[in-house]
C-alpha cells in the first residue's frame, strides 16, 4: 500500500467515526450549508462537523498549516474531496472567505495579512463579502467612484456599494477604492479590506423576486481603514481585482451544481412523467436529461484540469471566463429542464397545493436567473473570451 493508499484508509476512517450522520445527509429545503462567521448561528451537529474539521485544517485542506490550512498535498486534497462524496458528506464549511479573499492573500497578501485573516477564515469565525460593485459601476467596474483619501496611517472612504452579497451577515468586506481621482480609471484603484463593524458603515438588504434577500446596499461613510489593510500596492487594485474575480468565476462555475443533481433530475422525470416499466415516460426529456449529464460530465472534468492547476499555485487565467459562462449556461439548463418537467406543480409560491419541493424548483430557477449575472454578466465573460483567450481583434 503507498503513502497516497494508507492517506485514502485513515481519511475514511476518520471521517465515518467523526461526520455526525445529519451531515451525511443532502441539504433539505430551508437548510443551508454552514458559512461561519460571528453572526452566524448554526444547529449544533453542523457546528460540531465544523469544529471536527477545522481542527484539522480540513477546511481548507491544502492551505499551509500555519494559516489554519490542512497542509495536504494536491493529491492528499482531491483524495479528501473523493472520499467525502462517496461518503455524502457536507462541506463543513462555504464563503467567499474560502474561494475568493482567502486564495488571493495567498497568492499576493503581506506576511501579516495571511497570519492575521487566513486562520479565522478557515475556522469559521469570520465571514467576508465582496465590495466591487457600485451604482454606476458594474460591467465597467473600473468606473468606481468610492473614494479612499489618505490621512496619516488611514484611508477615509466614503462611497456606495451595490448588490453586496450578504454583507448582512459579513464580518468583513474587501472592496475597492479609488485612491486616485486623476489617474486613468484602471490606474487609481486600491483593493482594501474593511472591518464591517467600524463606524460608518450601514447595510440594507435588498429584497428579490425569490422572496429572499441575499444582497445588500452597503453605504460607506467617512469609514477608517488603516493603511495595513491595502492588499497589494495603493493604485495598483486593479490587477489584484481581477486576479480576484478568476477566483470568483472560477467558484461560480463549480458551485452551482448540487452533489446529487443528476439523480434529482431523475428522480423528478420519474415522478411527474412515470412510464409503466417505471423509465421516464417521454423519450425526449430522458434525450434531455442524458444530454445534460454528459455535457455536465465533461464541465467537470475540464474544472477538475483548472482547480488541479491553481492548487499546484498557478493563478487561474482568463479561461476561467469560460468556466464561468458555461456553468451559468448548463445551470441554468438544468433548472429550466426542472421547471418543465414537474409543469405547472413548479409553478408554486406558496399555499397549498405546492409540496415544499416543488415551490423550491420554482425558487432555484428564479434564483438561476441572477446565475448570468453575478461575477461580471455572461455578455462580459464573451467579451473576455474573445479578446483574452482567443486574441480576436477589437
Ligand atoms: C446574485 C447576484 C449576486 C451579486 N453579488 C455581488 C457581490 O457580492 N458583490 C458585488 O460587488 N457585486 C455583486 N453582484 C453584482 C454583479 O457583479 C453586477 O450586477 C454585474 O457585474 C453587472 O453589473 P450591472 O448590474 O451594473 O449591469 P450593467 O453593467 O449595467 O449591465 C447591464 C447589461 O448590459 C450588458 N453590458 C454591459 N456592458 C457590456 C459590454 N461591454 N458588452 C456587451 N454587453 C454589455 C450587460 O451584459 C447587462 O446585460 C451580484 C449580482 C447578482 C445578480
Amino acid at each position: 500500500m503507498d503513502d497516497l493508499d494508507a492517506f485514502r484508509e485513515e481519511t475514511r476512517r476518520w471521517l465515518v467515526a467523526n461526520a455526525p450522520p445529519s451531515m451525511r445527509k443532502p441539504l433539505a429545503a430551508g437548510e443551508d450549508y454552514c458559512w461561519g462567521g460571528r453572526k452566524g448561528r448554526w444547529p449544533a451537529d453542523v457546528a460540531r462537523w465544523l469544529a471536527a474539521m477545522a481542527e484539522r485544517g480540513w477546511t481548507a485542506p491544502t492551505w499551509p498549516r500555519e494559516y489554519g490550512g490542512g497542509g495536504l498535498s494536491e493529491e492528499e486534497g482531491k483524495v479528501l474531496a473523493q472520499e467525502m462524496a462517496k461518503l455524502g458528506v457536507r462541506p463543513p464549511l462555504v464563503g467567499f472567505g474560502l474561494t475568493m479573499i482567502g486564495p488571493l492573500l495567498l497568492h499576493v497578501g503581506s506576511e501579516q495579512q495571511k497570519r492575521r485573516h487566513l486562520p479565522p477564515i478557515a475556522h469559521g469565525e469570520i465571514r467576508w463579502c465582496q465590495g466591487y460593485s457600485e451604482p454606476g459601476a458594474g460591467s465597467d467596474l473600473a468606473g468606481l467612484q468610492t473614494r479612499a483619501v489618505r490621512d496619516g496611517d488611514v484611508f477615509v472612504v466614503t462611497g456606495q456599494k451595490v448588490w453586496t452579497s450578504f454583507a448582512d451577515k459579513a464580518d468583513w468586506m474587501f472592496l475597492l477604492v479609488r485612491t486616485d481621482p486623476d489617474a486613468p480609471k484602471h490606474a487609481g484603484i486600491t483593493f482594501l479590506l474593511m472591518d464591517m463593524a467600524s463606524p460608518g458603515v450601514t447595510v440594507r438588504p435588498i429584497k428579490l423576486i425569490s422572496g429572499a434577500s441575499p444582497f445588500c446596499e452597503t453605504f460607506i461613510t467617512d469609514v477608517r481603514v488603516p493603511v495595513e489593510n491595502v492588499v497589494g500596492h495603493v493604485n495598483e487594485g486593479w490587477g489584484i481585482a481581477k486576479m480576484l474575480l478568476r477566483f470568483e468565476r472560477n467558484m461560480i462555475a463549480d458551485a452551482f451544481k448540487e452533489r446529487d443533481d443528476a439523480a434529482r433530475l431523475l428522480a423528478l422525470a420519474r415522478r411527474y412523467l412515470p412510464a409503466d416499466d417505471g423509465r421516464v415516460g417521454q423519450p425526449i426529456v430522458r434525450d434531455q436529461i442524458t444530454q445534460l449529464e454528459m455535457d455536465q460530465a465533461c464541465f467537470d472534468w475540464t474544472l477538475a484540469r483548472s482547480r488541479a492547476r491553481v492548487k499546484a499555485g498557478h493563478p487561474p487565467g482568463p479561461e476561467t471566463s469560460i468556466f464561468k459562462y458555461y456553468g451559468t449556461e448548463l445551470n441554468q439548463r438544468r433548472r429550466d429542464l426542472a421547471v418543465r418537467i414537474a409543469g405547472p406543480q413548479a409553478l408554486g409560491w406558496e399555499g397549498e397545493g405546492f409540496a415544499d419541493d416543488e415551490v423550491k424548483l420554482t425558487r432555484d430557477w428564479l434564483r438561476s436567473r441572477g446565475n448570468s449575472i453575478e461575477g461580471g454578466t455572461s455578455e462580459v465573460q464573451l467579451n473576455i473570451i474573445a479578446k483574452r483567450v482567443l486574441g480576436l481583434p477589437d
